[in-house]
């Protein structure tokens, strides 16, 4: 792909800006993190694999807003046996137990991030390049309860995300403009 911008830092493949409290590199946490999805497993009654585990490793071994495709390629070069449809399906499996959650930016493209040991964090996007910041906001989490309690619902989780233009977009317009 042809890079406009220079030093910006979405140019660099799938590397998209997030912040974490911890590092996810413990052993402790990797093999609490194979339980959650162990567990999973056994509830939808499907077996563990060795390419399930070597997935979410690598998975959780990442720090970014990953497509199906980037993480199929990383999967890969640890175990090149491992095709994208096995991707595809253990990042569903790993959504629907928590330890992943899907993150639609501007782009159709849907990405995952890990949700282990993260605390809860809102985005803003850059609608040109699809750069993306995390940010922690606890004024939308207090919202969420405070209108919740208002109508009697008991809320369980909510999305908010900002798009705009990222700095280096808006000193850089597009030829022609
Ligand atoms: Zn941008
Ligand atoms: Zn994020």
């Amino acid at each position: 792909m042809l890079c406009f911008f220079p030093g910006h830092f979405s140019c660099a493949p799938m590397l998209q800006k997030r912040i974490d409290d911890l590092e996810l590199t413990s052993p402790e946490m990797m093999r609490e993190a194979e339980q959650i999805l162990h567990r999973h497993l056994k509830r939808v009654g499907l077996k563990h694999t060795g390419q399930r585990d070597t997935i979410l490793r690598t998975f959780l071994e990442t720090r970014g807003h990953l497509s199906t495709d980037e993480l199929a390629r990383l999967v890969k070069k640890k175990d090149p046996r491992i095709g994208f449809t096995t991707v595809y399906r253990t990042l569903k499996l790993l959504a629907e137990c928590g330890l992943a959650s899907e993150v639609a930016f501007h782009d159709g493209v849907a990405r995952y991030e890990h949700q282990y040991n993260r605390r809860s964090h809102h985005h803003m996007v850059c609608t040109r390049c699809g750069s993306s910041v995390e940010f922690f906001s606890p004024e939308v989490g207090k919202l969420e309860q405070e209108i919740g309690r208002k109508h009697h619902y008991l809320t369980t989780r909510h999305t908010f995300q900002i798009y705009g233009l990222c700095d280096s977009c808006r000193k850089n317009p597009p030829l022609g403009q």
